[in-house]
């Protein structure tokens, strides 16, 4: 169970309302915490973590949420600014692509490549010319999220100085980016395979339905590059998250359900406060949400003319289904079973065994023996974090 906050009970005020205790909530109520502000968190839920969230039962650890993250160059330099990053213990995340004719770890960039090359032969120059290009993009794409580009990791005139590169080399990669937003990833394989070909199929059939090459280059990337686990589950860094926020001052409030937002204002409405489901009324000079955005919209917003517009965009929207059309397709975490086991925790998974993994294992972290592959090798200045 979380620990409870400091307080059982919302008081009627506050500087900065958040509402939900994913992610987002709680790293916007540790930096508004840390800012000086009296700030509460009103999560729905029973424990923190939102989607990414993992559960304890008898004695096991699950991850029902997301089974590792990409961090993008935010998540890890944000953990850093609020002093938390080096309590955690981070490992790549490894994932197998696993289908009737390919069954490849991805351990890096070259792995991909090389599976589709041996698994469809006869199509094998295109595949190279295909990943080729994916990697042109990503050499122009990356240095976009660096942190030195990324206003939110900065105060004041660095922040300015940071939006500035950032629309500086956005606008000089504008062409890129027009395509890549524009594009289906499918309909980019059409330059480069016979249609009918099975690969050709196969890419058809991978990812979200018509996600564009941008999203596509992002998972790419993210399987060979980014994808992350916290040893003891990733519910540790919540639980982490949690205690930061309570230990700057801020209060959590679990199974509190926010189910309207107070506004004032006639032509232009202003946020001022919630309403609980359990009947608590709490002003906020503040409040940000952070939960799903046709509930917003459909249910804690009031009617009014100005939202109308909004309102009807955001409810016509559809969600995007993961993975779909592609049942074949089986991605499997491997994550570090070695690490797992030093941390007392049992998990309900296959893991892939050492003796399988390839790559640089020069470079050992201390802590876990995971080489170059942890957060924790990186700081003692034996890679690992990019
Ligand atoms: C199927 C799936 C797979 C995913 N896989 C990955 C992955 O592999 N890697 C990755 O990096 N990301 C993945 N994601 C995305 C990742 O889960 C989200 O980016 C992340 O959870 C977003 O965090 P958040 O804090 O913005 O929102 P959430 O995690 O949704 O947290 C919002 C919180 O707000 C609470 N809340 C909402 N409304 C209210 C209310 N009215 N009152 C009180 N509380 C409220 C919710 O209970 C929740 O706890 C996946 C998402 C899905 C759906």
């Amino acid at each position: 169970m979380p620990p409870a906050s400091v307080v059982s009970v919302p008081e009627k005020s506050y500087d900065v309302i958040v509402i939900g205790a994913g992610i987002a909530g709680l790293i916007a109520a540790a930096y508004a915490a840390r800012g000086g502000a009296k700030v509460c968190v009103l999560e729905s839920n029973h424990q923190a973590g939102g989607l990414m969230a993992g559960i304890w039962r008898k004695g096991f650890y699950f991850d029902v949420g997301d089974q590792s993250f990409e961090q993008g160059n935010v998540l890890f330099p944000l953990l850093k600014q609020l002093g938390i990053y080096d309590d955690l213990h981070f490992l790549r995340a490894r994932y197998r692509l696993k289908t009737p004719n390919i069954d490849v770890n991805i351990l890096g960039p070259a792995d991909l490549p090389r599976a589709f090359a041996e698994a469809f032969p006869a199509q094998a120059a295109a595949t190279y010319a295909f990943f080729d290009e994916m990697h042109a993009d990503l050499a122009h794409l990356l240095p976009l999220l660096r942190e030195d580009h990324n206003p939110i990791m900065h105060d004041g005139m660095s922040s300015i100085a940071a939006t500035g590169r950032l629309m500086r080399d956005v606008a000089m990669n504008a062409p890129r980016l027009w395509r890549l937003l524009h594009t289906r990833g499918s309909a980019r394989a059409a330059h480069f395979y016979d249609e009918g070909s099975d690969v050709f199929d196969f890419f058809q059939r991978m990812g979200y339905r018509n996600m564009s090459e941008f999203v596509w280059l992002g998972f790419m990337h993210s399987w060979w590059e980014d994808y992350w686990y916290p040893v003891g589950g990733i519910q540790t860094m919540f639980d982490r998250l949690e205690r930061l926020v309570l230990d700057l001052g801020g209060q959590i409030f679990y199974k509190r359900a926010v189910t309207a937002l107070t506004v004032e204002g006639q032509r232009r409405l202003r946020v001022t406060g919630v309403r609980t489901a359990k009947g608590d009324t709490i002003q906020g000079g503040r409040v940000i949400y952070t939960g799903d955005m046709k509930a917003l919209y459909q249910n804690l917003l009031p009617a009014h003319p100005s939202l109308d517009a909004t309102r009807q965009r955001v409810l016509a929207g559809s969600c995007a289904r993961l993975f779909a059309n592609a049942s074949h397709v089986l991605f499997s975490a491997l994550q570090h079973p070695q690490s797992a086991r030093n941390d007392g925790i049992r998990f309900a998974r296959a893991g892939l065994g050492r003796d399988q993994r390839a790559g640089d294992r020069s470079r050992k972290c201390p802590a876990c023996a995971a080489g170059s592959e942890c957060n924790r090798a990186a700081n003692n200045g034996q890679g690992g974090v990019a």
